[in-house]
């Protein structure tokens, strides 16, 4: 399970337009997100190992089931 190399590449943060970074969740934040997501994924256990954090505000969203989530309202603070 990974994020295409290419697509991280084109990837930015909606806020600066800055680059993202690949990094690793805490265990906390991954269940956090793992249980916001369970619904959405009708019964199939999302995997959220990752995030994307911003070089410049610092703020990470989520990689879910490898897909990145870009969306300002879904991002928090730290990992
Ligand atoms: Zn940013």
């Amino acid at each position: 399970m990974a994020v295409d190399q290419e697509l991280l590449e084109i990837l930015a943060c909606p806020i600066c337009k800055e680059e993202v970074k690949l990094i690793p969740l805490t265990d906390q934040r991954r269940t956090v997100v793992r249980d916001k997501y369970r619904e959405k994924f009708r019964g199939e256990e999302p995997v959220v190992e990752q995030g994307l954090q911003c070089v410049k505000c610092r703020r990470v969203y989520p990689v879910v089931s490898d897909i990145p989530v870009m969306l300002v309202d879904e991002a928090f603070d730290d990992a």
